[in-house]
């Protein structure tokens, strides 16, 4: 990225995170994935119950592999071969894990994270649940306000309706556009708002990442 725009870039990520933290959240600013990812692993004790929503950033990050392979117990629901109820019945388990890790699919410029879901267990988690939650989102996912963060829902759920297997034949695929679909492969079924990060003390981290990561 040219080094001006990054520059302009990285000034509002840093004011986003003034602003998280006056509402709230522990929030941080990071240069790299790399530092997000070091933050994330110093964070969760060992031993800890883990779940993870699904999320670009995170795979970016080899956050799967790390957390299936430390030394947790991982509600694993991207075991191969789990079967869709399966998948779910680990969604179900992973509401009352420690640490819920996460991305988000906008930040808004006063301190909101909007997040739009398929089955729920991300915006459910986020909301109540888990003991903490910890988000990393890459400084693309900043918008304005409220509004823009519901356009840029719009038009990031036809991105992971092709990244998801589930989600494939939903008519927003082959034209990038949505319409609003009924169709049984629907992502777009849930839409969250988290306001602000007080509610339990500590219960949410959020790393911003001075990098255009996930959709
Ligand atoms: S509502 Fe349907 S068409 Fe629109 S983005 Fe979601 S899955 Fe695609």
């Amino acid at each position: 990225m040219n080094e001006i725009k990054r520059m302009y870039y990285v000034k509002k990520a840093k004011r986003v995170v003034d602003v998280l933290n006056k509402r709230k959240y522990n929030a941080v600013y990071v240069d790299t994935l790399e530092q997000a990812k070091k933050i994330v692993l110093d964070t969760i004790e060992e031993g800890s119950t883990v779940a993870m929503g699904g999320s670009v950033t995170l795979r970016e990050m080899d956050m799967i592999n790390e957390i299936r392979n430390g030394n947790y117990k991982f509600f694993d629901r991207f075991a191969p071969g789990l079967t869709f109820p399966e998948e779910v019945e680990v969604y179900r388990q992973g509401l009352l894990a420690d640490y819920f890790l996460t991305s988000t699919n906008a930040i808004t410029e006063d301190g909101k994270l909007v997040n739009i879901d398929s089955s729920g267990n991300r915006a459910a988690s986020m909301i109540f649940g888990p003991k903490h939650v910890i988000v990393v989102a890459g400084y693309n996912k900043i918008v304005k306000n409220l509004d823009q963060a519901l356009d840029r829902l719009t038009e990031i759920a036809p991105m992971n309706c092709k990244r998801l297997k589930n989600h494939n034949n939903a008519p927003c695929v082959p034209t990038g556009e949505c319409v609003d679909c009924m169709v049984e492969e629907r992502m777009c079924n849930y839409i969250s708002i988290v306001q602000q990060g007080g509610k339990f003390e500590g219960r949410f981290t959020v790393i911003l990442v001075g990098e255009d990561v996930g959709f």
